[in-house]
């Protein structure tokens, strides 16, 4: 879509009043089939980016780069691909790394976050309450200090995600807000059929991941909430399959058949939050890109 709205933008011929301005539209959160609970090929993957005229696509697996860095070796000169990884620590939480160039062992949460900033990265925390993977949900009954620390070494919040509830979504959004964290959304799309229903917009050639004037899209609808067992379920089974007896293999699949498949969104996506709030506080803290 960029080399298309250049192609069309020439300098001998400005834009008429009723063009839209050029934008880049952003979806920070999405899985191919290298995550364990996705089947999106890469190459489907990039045909739907397309199809949503999503310009940057952030690939963010459950635990490798591989799907990741395999995407960004094709050649689509349409879609930029962003090397993400969704890491789970031993406690179960979800810690979001961008611009990745390697993985590593640790799965203390702060071990996470330290890594992703060692090797030049962003950290973004997705879905910061939801039960079962969020950083912050209620269960773990986190202490200020853990607080503090999580916080202190984010650089992106996740405001909206396309598959938790909307009261989760709000919760993460307020948060942002008060503490000043640059806010991004994504999708969390596990099928090509939501790749793209949630995306942040940039004006073109003013693209600085959670800063700069912005608008975030999402469908209206609210999706429906995840099973924390069945996904605690899919985290064993990926964690120790190459040990597992057949026996426990082929009960998993037959038993992962049955669950019902995630729903699509069949709204489209539209403008629900107009974010400018992030000023120099949010710059002095974020590293240009
Ligand atoms: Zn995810």
């Amino acid at each position: 879509m960029l080399a298309h709205m250049e192609s069309t933008t020439s300098p001998t011929s400005p834009r008429g009043p009723l063009e839209p301005p050029p934008v880049v539209r952003v979806d920070y959160h999405f899985h191919t089939a290298f995550s364990y609970d996705s089947e999106v090929t890469p190459e489907a993957a990039l045909e739907r980016a397309q199809e949503a005229n999503i310009d940057v696509l952030c690939v963010t697996d459950h635990d490798t780069i591989d799907g990741a860095v395999k995407m960004k070796g094709m050649p689509c000169p349409n879609v930029r691909i962003v090397v993400g990884c969704e890491f789970t620590a031993e406690d179960g939480s979800h810690i979001i790394g961008l611009d990745l160039r390697d993985l590593f062992d640790t799965r203390s949460v702060l071990g996470i976050l330290e890594n992703i900033k060692l090797q030049g990265g962003l950290v973004l925390l997705p879905h910061l309450f939801r039960r079962g993977t969020g950083i912050f949900r209620n269960e773990m009954r986190r202490s200020d200090e853990f607080v503090h620390q999580v916080l202190s070494r984010a650089d992106l919040v996740e405001c909206h995600n396309g598959r938790d509830n909307w009261e989760n979504n709000e919760r993460s959004r307020r948060l942002a807000v008060s503490l000043g964290i640059p806010a991004v959304a994504g999708s969390d799309a596990h099928s090509t059929a939501t790749l793209g229903s949630v995306f942040v917009e940039y004006a073109q050639g003013e693209l600085r991941h959670g800063l700069s004037p912005r608008r975030i899209f999402f469908p209206t609808q609210a999706p429906k909430a995840e099973n924390p067992a069945k996904r605690r379920m899919m985290e064993l089974y990926h964690r120790h399959r190459k040990t597992l007896p057949p026996v426990v293999d082929a009960a998993y699949r037959t038993l992962k058949g049955w669950l019902k498949p995630d729903s699509g969104h069949a709204a489209a996506p539209r403008a629900q939050y107009e974010l400018g709030f992030f000023g120099e506080g949010a710059s002095a803290r974020h590293r240009e890109r």
